[in-house]
């Protein structure tokens, strides 16, 4: 009995339960799982369902018996009373103990024990009240059957034994009384018959029930897959240290933006207004940006300066891409700040280019800047000239006022050079105490004297000016860049043969290396 119907819970292995089609097949004849193990989930998962529907069975029995119970009285009199009073008892008193054990009910199988408890108890009861062979009673003989295929909600195996039983049992207590042998026969014919209809018509109700709940089951799944991808992908924007903004691309309407996203705004952009307007800084940027997906389908790389909520100015480098959605097209765009990163680089670039006790260009950035001026120069064609220069006796300097002194010297050089020069005019420390001075638009005359100035104006530098310091004078080679000089190295090497005969000559002064003529000489002293 207990395997008959045996039915563990089977919660446990829902979640292993293949959905594979031969896993989900149905029977034929039942028109119940293959599956063991799905059958079992199914009516576990039906079971509040079949008990409510069990329970009005049980209250409809209850009722219409004790109804019967009273047209019983017909009887009263006759042999067939004695049989159907206690029949109908049984049957009354049998409905309301099955209403009273379906409340306690908590498995499947304890549900079709009662189902098929009742079936049986209740089919020989009314076995025996047919016996009174009244037109009710053969009226019974059918209706019973079919109240046993159809409404009770329990497994095929139990149903289908119940329906027969109780098909036996009809057809045993009407035909006891039966006219003829051929009424008898006729009935058990029209039994057989009811029965392999009924029996087609639950397993047809079965399959449906079934295919129903898988549909349904299915549904739910996808439904939950669907909420959970969905979650998933929002929590992922959500948490994406990378600032993410989506776009609406014809309105320019923020759609979506990360918490990364309003860390680096300052707000959230979804709020005032709702777009990224007051950010740009230019008003044609986002117009540029969209031509630019509008022409590649995406941004690679583009860096932008941006205007955060608290005003100040951040360099992001923007990624973006076109995406087509149902509701438009939409732009989803990534930020990486590089303000810091653009700080170091401009520092390191500094560092690279700068010589830092003067603060000057250091040799390599005055060649690079020397050969630009080359080149701006020839395209213009406007003179250029260039100045080597070499403080006097600066070794004598160090040595008799200490190096710190020298360092000092050199600082208040470079201050005379950032007052003296003009904006286009380019210097640079080439060496310990050498330095180069470009002067675009100089020819050989305004060189020399722009040399001559500068000479005079080193000899009032107040090195020390609250002691009495070191005075400093300088000796310069004055050279003019020929036209068709695109070596910086070369013009350079001429005019320090220049400031050599400078030093030669006996220094503070400014020697014009004449090409190819002999240098001319600008004495001062
Ligand atoms: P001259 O008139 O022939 O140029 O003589 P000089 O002493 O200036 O030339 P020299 O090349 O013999 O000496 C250059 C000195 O400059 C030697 C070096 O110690 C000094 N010097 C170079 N760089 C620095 C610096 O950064 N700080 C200081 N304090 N001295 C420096
Ligand atoms: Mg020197
Ligand atoms: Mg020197």
């Amino acid at each position: 009995m207990v395997a008959m119907f045996g039915d563990d819970r089977g919660n446990d292995e829902t979640s292993s339960i293949s959905e594979a089609g031969r896993d989900r097949a149905i029977g034929r004849l039942s028109g119940e799982f293959v599956s063991p193990v799905l059958e079992t989930v199914f009516t576990w998962e039906r079971l509040p369902e079949t008990l409510r529907h069990a329970r009005l069975l049980m209250i409809g029995s209850a009722i219409l018996n004790t109804l019967f119970l009273a047209s019983d009285w017909r009887f009263h009199g006759t042999p067939h009373f004695f049989v159907a009073v206690p029949a109908r008892l049984v049957t009354i008193i049998l409905a309301i103990a099955c209403l009273f054990v379906l409340g306690r009910i908590r498995t499947p199988r304890a549900a079709a024990m009662t189902m098929a408890a009742w079936m049986a108890i209740n089919g020989v009861a009314v076995g025996a009240l047919v016996t009174s062979h009244s037109s009710i009673a053969l009226f019974v003989v059918v209706m019973l059957p079919m109240i046993y295929y159809l409404v009770t909600p329990t497994r095929f195996d139990v149903v289908v034994g119940g329906g027969v039983l109780c098909s036996v049992a009809m057809f045993i207590g009407y035909g006891e009384y039966a006219a003829s042998p051929t009424t008898a026969g006729g009935l058990a014919l029209a039994l057989v018959m009811l029965n392999c209809a009924l029996v087609l018509v639950v397993s047809r109700a079965n399959r449906l029930e079934r295919l129903q709940w898988l549909a349904a089951r299915s549904e739910r799944r996808i439904a939950a897959e669907l909420a959970e991808s969905r979650e998933t992908l929002e929590r992922m924007f959500a948490a994406s240290p990378i600032p993410l903004v989506v776009t609406d691309r014809d309105s320019g309407r923020v759609v979506k933006a990360n918490t990364a996203c309003a860390g680096l705004l300052g707000r959230d952009p979804l709020t005032d207004g709702g777009t990224l307007e007051p950010f740009y800084v230019a008003p044609g940027d986002r117009d540029q940006l969209v031509a630019m997906i509008d022409r590649d389908g995406q941004i690679g790389d583009v860096e932008m300066e941006i205007r955060v909520t608290d005003g100040t100015l951040r360099t992001v480098l923007i990624k973006a891409n076109a995406v087509s959605m149902p509701q438009g097209r939409r732009i989803m765009a990534g930020m990486i700040d590089i303000t810091d990163r653009k700080a170091v680089e401009r520092s390191l670039e500094w560092l690279a280019s700068t010589d830092a006790l003067t603060g000057l260009p250091n040799r390599h950035s005055f060649m690079s800047s020397g050969k630009l001026a080359i080149a701006i120069a020839a395209r213009s064609s406007a003179p250029l000239s260039l100045l080597m220069l070499d403080l006097d006796h600066f070794k004598q300097i160090n040595d008799t006022w200490g190096h710190q002194m020298g360092d000092r010297a050199l600082q208040a050089f470079a201050e005379l050079c950032l007052d003296h020069l003009r904006d286009d005019d380019i210097v640079g420390r080439l060496g310990g105490e050498e330095f180069g001075i470009l002067l675009p638009g100089c020819d050989a005359e305004t060189a020399l004297a722009a040399a001559d100035r500068f000479r005079e104006a080193i000899e009032h530098i107040a090195v020390d000016p609250e002691g009495d310091g070191p005075c400093l004078t300088a000796s310069i080679g004055v050279t003019v860049i020929q036209d068709d000089e695109a070596d910086l190295e070369r013009a350079i090497a001429r005019a320090d043969r220049a400031l050599y005969e400078a030093k030669r000559l006996g220094r503070n002064r400014a020697v014009l290396a004449s090409v190819p003529a002999a240098a001319r000489v600008s004495a001062l002293n």
